[in-house]
């Protein structure tokens, strides 16, 4: 049996990754989700174990403690993280599973796992991801232009991933994220391993009846 795939959904502040994810979820059942853990408190509707592992800052540098993150960032004085064995889990079940992290953290995964699927959400444009940042609430103008500057500078980080997808719309980047999907499940590497070994299955099952 393949392993699943390991997909990170990542990009920069503000361009959408949770309600694209979100979205994901609903319209891809199949795919598996990965439930981080933070440190953050729990907003309005959110449910333990679905949408966070809801953690005290002791218990989250216990899990550290225990190697029990595949990885974890520091974010608006929040720490965020993998659960490590659910995921190790679910890929030898031979299902795919997502990870929706930010910046920093995706690229901690690509040093373990380099063969994952890096999926970078791009805003359709510098103009759109302002607008969403000083959409999102009362932020002073320097809060603003900081978290611009910082959203800049984590779009440098686009040439570690395999793919860009821009959030013009949700429905159609949830298609082209489903299209990756489907054009790495057809990899050829995929598939030589298999076709390997049916071979040698094969081969020696004539070798048998010839003698
Ligand atoms: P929020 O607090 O809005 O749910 O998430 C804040 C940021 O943390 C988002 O950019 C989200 O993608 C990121 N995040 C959520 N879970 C993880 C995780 O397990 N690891 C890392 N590195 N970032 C995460």
């Amino acid at each position: 049996m393949n392993r699943g795939l390991l997909i990170v959904l990542s990009g920069p502040s503000g361009v959408g990754k949770g309600t694209v994810c979100a979205a994901l979820r609903r319209k891809q059942p199949e795919l598996i989700y990965s439930v981080s853990a933070t440190t953050r408190a729990p907003r309005e509707g959110e449910r333990e174990g679905v949408n966070y592992f809801f953690k005290s800052r002791e218990q989250f540098q216990d899990m550290i403690t225990h190697d029990a993150l595949l990885e974890y960032a520091e974010y608006v004085d929040n720490y965020y993280g993998t659960p490590r064995e659910f995921v190790d889990k679910t890929l030898a079940e031979g299902k795919d599973i997502i990870l929706e992290i930010e910046v920093q953290g995706a690229l901690k995964v690509k040093e373990k796992f380099p063969e994952g699927v890096f999926v970078f959400l791009l805003p359709p444009s510098l103009n759109e991801l302002k607008q969403r940042i000083v959409g999102r609430g009362t932020e002073s103008q320097a809060t603003i232009d900081n978290r611009l500057s910082v959203a800049v500078e984590e779009m440098n980080l686009l040439y570690h991933y395999d793919y860009a997808v821009v959030n013009d719309q949700i429905d159609s980047a949830c298609g082209r994220i489903g299209a990756i999907i489907t054009a790495e499940h057809c990899k050829r590497e995929r598939f030589l391993h298999e076709l390997f070994r049916e071979l040698k299955e094969l081969t020696a099952a004539e070798n048998v009846s010839e003698r």
